[in-house]
């Protein structure tokens, strides 16, 4: 049964396929407490249900972000 909804698209999906933020603490960057504040900005926490097309479209977003924060 599709109970789980991706906070981002709305959309609805398994339950086994939630995505959270919790996933980027596994990157080599950037680290995962700065992840956890450019999420919080932007009104996402550790506990968001995300689907796999969102969990990579903020994956890519955070990094882009993070690689103009370096400059
Ligand atoms: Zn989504």
């Amino acid at each position: 049964m599709k109970n789980a909804q991706c906070k981002k698209c709305l959309n609805k999906f398994l339950e086994k396929d939630i995505y959270t933020i919790q996933q980027f603490q596994y990157r080599e960057e950037p680290p995962y407490k700065w992840s956890i504040d450019y999420f919080k900005k932007i009104g996402i926490g550790e506990w968001d249900s995300f689907c796999e097309k969102c969990i990579l479209e903020y994956s890519k977003e955070s990094l882009d972000s993070w690689n103009k924060s370096k400059i």
